[in-house]
């Protein structure tokens, strides 16, 4: 990871060594070369190997448009090939992919109680704006309903949910310190 972060000119200056697993959330806006690597006459790494050995996370997944469609491959070999004119390098990209999606561009298609504004063609084509071959490379899908504001704020819930921060708060402390949130929150 260190080796990944020197190449690519982001190793922060108070960890010369990265001991953390890096979290990396890109926004839907960021290149093609920004998320997979490129470059001109230096091949830098991108976010795929940036969040080598630990979480890549896409919020907004069907905004990225066809830039997922360079992910297929390193999900599958775990690194990446840049070829460019100056010759190729092959980075590691070894990361797990955590995504997001809203169900329709309103947000509201399939809810109990609020009504979707979308047209069903429009719903069709937002879900369908990440292809079939990318979602089969997604071990888990889960659908996340709305919770009632009672059921959050509610005793039961609270004291489950310390126990839940209680277990997972290493794992967490590990990711929210991980390299990338370093530095984006340095910026
Ligand atoms: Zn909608």
């Amino acid at each position: 990871m260190t080796k990944i972060y020197s190449v690519a000119g982001q190793l922060p200056q108070e960890t010369p060594l990265i001991r953390r697993r890096p979290f990396c959330a890109p926004h839907h806006t960021t290149s093609q070369a920004g998320l997979t690597g490129g470059g001109g006459s230096r091949i830098r790494p991108g976010m795929i190997s940036l969040a080598h050995r630990g979480v890549l996370f896409l919020d907004e997944l069907p905004e990225f448009g066809q830039k997922l469609e360079i992910l297929r491959q390193p999900l599958e070999d775990r690194v990446v090939t840049l070829s460019r004119a100056v010759g190729s390098i092959t980075y590691p990209a070894s990361f797990m992919l955590i995504a997001a999606q809203n169900p329709c561009p309103c947000g509201w298609h399939g809810d109990a109680e609020r009504q979707c504004t979308c047209s069903p063609a429009l719903v069709t084509r937002y879900q369908k704006k990440v292809s079939g071959p990318l979602l089969d490379r997604i071990d888990i899908h889960v659908e996340v309903p709305r919770v009632q504001y009672e059921k959050l704020s509610g005793a039961r819930l609270v004291q489950t949910a310390s126990h839940v921060h209680a277990r997972s708060s290493t794992s967490y402390s590990a990711f929210r310190s991980g390299a990338c949130t370093r530095r984006r929150s340095t910026a």
